[in-house]
């Protein structure tokens, strides 16, 4: 690989892909040209037909962190995450967005905080470019227009984590605690934390306490779905009732 001062002009991340950039394209005219199926049933509908859309929000705590989430981490909305994130289905953004709306509406009225600045944790910078996107800031951005938040990329990484996939949920704690850091401070704002999917907590504890230390005040978080207990009498508080089964580094 070519040093990056031998490569002007740089090209956006997901333009060195030239695969990935078809791809994208493809999906892109898919979603004008193509009648749209049920993302997991395959029946006529837009993104999920009436049996397959998730309804409600929910809530969990972990650690004090309130969280509000669409659904388990299971099923239809498993296979929309799924697809928007790794399979190129970026017409998905928008119901996922929409969900997740719904989400962040829940979490500010139940704490009755008229408006935030949604937050999205952030991705490493080699996840975007596998993808060709940041599938939370994207979600993040889309989900500004119905609930009258602003959004901000207020988070960055401060050093690499490992593959949570496999860690125990201690372990998991331990590996992303002191990884995020906030890019700026906070300006009296509310912010609320957003994501795509939470399984121990352990990387929406590390953005709270990542915003807190700068001075933000975070109302909690909001995600699209959440990976079911294993007991579900346990205490909220405790990270040790989660299921630590997900791959996707949460
Ligand atoms: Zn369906």
């Amino acid at each position: 690989m070519s040093t990056a001062a031998a490569d002007p002009p740089r090209l956006p991340p997901a333009m060195r892909h030239p695969a990935r950039v078809v791809a994208r394209l493809a999906a892109a005219l898919a979603e004008l040209v193509l009648p749209l199926t049920c993302v997991s049933c395959g029946a006529p509908a837009e993104s999920f037909c009436a049996d397959c859309r998730p309804g409600g929000v929910r809530f969990r705590s972990v650690a004090a962190v309130p969280i509000a989430f669409c659904g388990d981490y299971g099923g239809a909305l498993r296979t929309a995450v799924l697809s928007y994130k790794e399979r190129g289905r970026a017409d998905l953004a928008r119901p996922l967005a929409e969900l997740l709306a719904a989400a962040v509406r829940s979490l500010l009225e139940q704490a009755d905080v008229p408006s935030a600045v949604l937050v999205p944790v952030p991705s490493s910078a080699a996840a975007v470019q596998e993808r060709g996107f940041d599938h939370v800031r994207r979600l993040a951005r889309r989900s500004r227009a119905s609930t009258g938040c602003s959004s901000r990329s207020a988070l960055r990484l401060s050093r690499r984590v490992a593959d949570s996939a496999g860690l125990s949920v201690t372990a998991r704690a331990a590996n992303r605690h002191g990884a995020m850091r906030a890019r700026s401070p906070g300006a009296g704002l509310p912010a609320v934390v957003v994501d795509d999917i939470v399984t121990s907590g352990a990387t929406l504890r590390e953005a709270v306490r990542a915003l807190q230390v700068a001075g933000w005040p975070v109302v909690g978080a909001a995600v699209l779905a959440a990976t079911p207990r294993r007991h579900p009498a346990g205490s909220t508080d405790s990270p040790g009732v989660l299921l630590p089964c997900v791959r996707d580094g949460h």
